[in-house]
């Protein structure tokens, strides 16, 4: 969330790279955007618009901007509303802030800064941050310290990064819970700080990531350089890494999202995460499995629970991260934790791990990114194949999860198979526009699902939420009479998820009950249960799907691409931006 860069260059072109790294952040967050530089004379300017970059990006463009320093943000706003007073960056006497995060005791160094004068335009808790350095320089200090200074003062999570207009030649970052990463151009004529390598994907070849704690100083002197200086002052070298983003990664590829592009590559990816897989804990030595996650991720572990308990026989617990960080929990023993992030900066998920660390407990990352924070503080790594993925909501990120999560216990797997479900429902003939159009005025949706199709479900309510703002809910199918079936009437729609499995006359069961409620139902189900459906395929408030046959084992494959593609075309059919659903956004590193 929030996406951070900065650039220093001999060049005085720093606001198109600034802009063309905004463009690529904009995932993280885009409620509104700005940007600070340091023009012709070392004084600071400041620029924010509301909305998406491309309306900064206009704004700047009309302006032929000279600068060899600046800082830009793309806002997913915690404290404060969506105008252009509280977007980044934020400024006090010549100083320039971006942040990703919270500052959990902005109100109290706001009352001590408002003593001293200052006076705040912004409800953020960021502005903070620009005034206590300006306070601190005010009292003598360097840059540099009032920095290091200030930022020991904090309290909370964060990525922040300053510039100054009577330093001009040095970015300073700071990371404490956001990720943040550090690069030089190929020509050593820019560096950068950025919140990704998703950012610096045209800009910096090689990336340094800083670790919790850690400043880093750019600096231009007769050479571009930075420096990395731990909590303790103590300059240190953080290995540097290839940015392996390229281009092609943060290209739509001729498709109308990078949504659409993603859900097209989920047999790709399954392919690829098979081929990769790279595995050498034994799960038999533990006697209990904990997965912890949140969202999407979540709903992979839950799938998960299913197979690991059927295939591997070993007792496995599924939990949010963000309510197991903040109870007591007890762990059990011989436990291996997994902590699944697509991102691998999730800090509920990346807190919750830190917790099982503490207690000697082994942790087992399942993350997108392996240069990540969660990757790096893990025990063990197991990296998901998925590739970029830009869409906000995730979709073949989940599939590489669910995947990678299914070769831990199962080590015969036929990825034919797996490849076959999910491109007979990417080939197939479904008509997802007139299925979108009939539930998208829907007063609200349920999916339900019993077994592995249970987990998908919730998966499939969730990406109805997040793209067409339909209160959707995933629910055992089993359940819906112990309360739900009350908000059934010929508003509801609900989308059953019944293959031919051993659930399956279960579910058809329980389609009848809503049935009997004047609800409508979307089933769902394969082609081989054409025969067993008693009929209900004839009801006027019945409308089936048949994907292709395949083992139970394969079937939660074709179809998570069809809910997944299923969501895309109802928030097409609502006219919803469905790369930038309103009020999220990626990579969730606030609380
Ligand atoms: N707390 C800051 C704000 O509201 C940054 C939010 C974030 O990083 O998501 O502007």
């Amino acid at each position: 969330m929030c996406g951070i860069i900065a650039s220093l260059s001999y060049s005085d072109n720093v606001s198109k790279d600034l802009i063309s790294a905004l463009e690529r952040l904009e995932y993280r967050g885009y409620d509104s955007a700005g940007v600070a530089y340091l023009d012709d004379n070392s004084s600071l300017k400041r620029i924010r618009t509301v909305g998406k970059v491309q309306h900064l990006k206009e704004v700047l463009e009309k302006q032929h901007i000279k600068a060899h320093t600046g800082i830009g943000h793309t806002r997913w706003a915690t404290h404060g509303k969506v105008t252009e007073s509280n977007a980044h960056p934020h400024t006090a006497d010549g100083v320039a802030i971006v942040h990703n995060g919270i500052i959990e005791n902005y109100q109290e160094l706001k009352k001590q800064l408002v003593n001293e004068g200052y006076i705040f335009e912004s409800e953020t808790d960021t502005e903070v941050i620009a005034k206590l350095i300006a306070s601190h320089i005010k009292t003598g200090e360097q840059f540099f310290e009032a920095f290091q200074k200030s930022i020991s003062e904090l309290v909370g999570t964060f990525a922040i990064v300053a510039i100054y207009e009577k330093e001009p030649d040095i970015l300073l970052g700071a990371k404490k819970g956001s990720p943040m990463a550090v690069g030089l151009s190929p020509d050593k004529q820019s560096g950068y700080i950025a919140s990704d390598a998703v950012a610096l994907s045209t800009l910096a070849n090689e990336l340094a990531y800083l670790e919790e704690g850690d400043i880093v100083v750019v600096r231009k002197g007769r050479q571009l350089s930075y420096e990395i200086f731990e909590s303790n002052g103590q300059s240190i070298r953080r290995e540097t890494v290839p940015n392996k983003v390229s281009l092609d990664d943060v290209s739509k590829k001729g498709y109308d999202s990078f949504m659409l592009k993603e859900i097209f590559e989920e047999a790709t990816v399954a392919r690829r995460t098979y081929e990769k897989f790279n595995y050498d804990i034994d799960i038999s030595e533990f006697d209990n499995i904990s997965i912890i996650a949140c969202g999407t991720s979540y709903y992979a572990g839950a799938v998960a629970k299913y197979w690991i308990e059927d295939i591997a026989k070993i007792h496995v617990d599924v939990e949010i991260a963000s309510e197991f960080r903040y109870r007591n929990p007890v762990f059990a023993k011989n436990s291996l934790y997994i902590f699944i992030s697509q991102s691998g900066e999730t800090i509920d998920t990346l807190c919750a791990m830190r917790l099982v660390k503490e207690a000697g407990i082994k942790t087992l990352a399942l993350v997108n990114v392996d240069t990540s924070s969660i990757a790096r503080e893990a025990d063990f790594v197991l990296k998901t194949e998925a590739g970029v993925e830009i869409g906000v909501a995730s979709t073949k990120a989940f599939v590489a999860q669910i995947l990678s999560l299914l070769m831990l216990c199962y080590k015969n797997i036929d990825i034919k198979a797996v490849e076959l479900s999910i491109n007979a429902v990417l080939n197939g003939n479904y008509d997802f526009t007139r299925l979108a159009n009939k539930i998208k005025n829907s007063r609200s949706l349920f999916y339900i699902g019993r077994g592995v199709s249970y987990p998908i479900a919730l998966e499939g309510a969730l990406k109805i939420k997040e793209l067409s703002y339909i209160s959707a809910e995933g629910y055992p199918a089993g359940e819906i009479k112990h309360g739900p079936i009350a908000i059934i009437d010929e508003n509801v729609y609900t989308m059953a998820l019944a293959p031919y499995d051993k659930y399956f006359d279960k579910t058809i069961s329980n389609t009848q009950e809503i049935l009997a409620r004047n609800g409508k139902i979307l089933l769902i189900t394969t082609s081989d249960a054409k025969d067993l459906l008693h009929g209900i395929d004839k009801n006027d408030n019945v409308e089936c799907v048949f994907l292709p046959p395949n083992s139970p084992l394969y079937l939660p494959f074709s179809l998570t691409t069809f809910i997944h593609l299923l969501a895309y075309y109802t928030a097409n059919a609502k006219g919803h931006d469905v790369d930038k659903p309103r009020n999220l956004a990626k990579s969730v590193t606030v609380e």
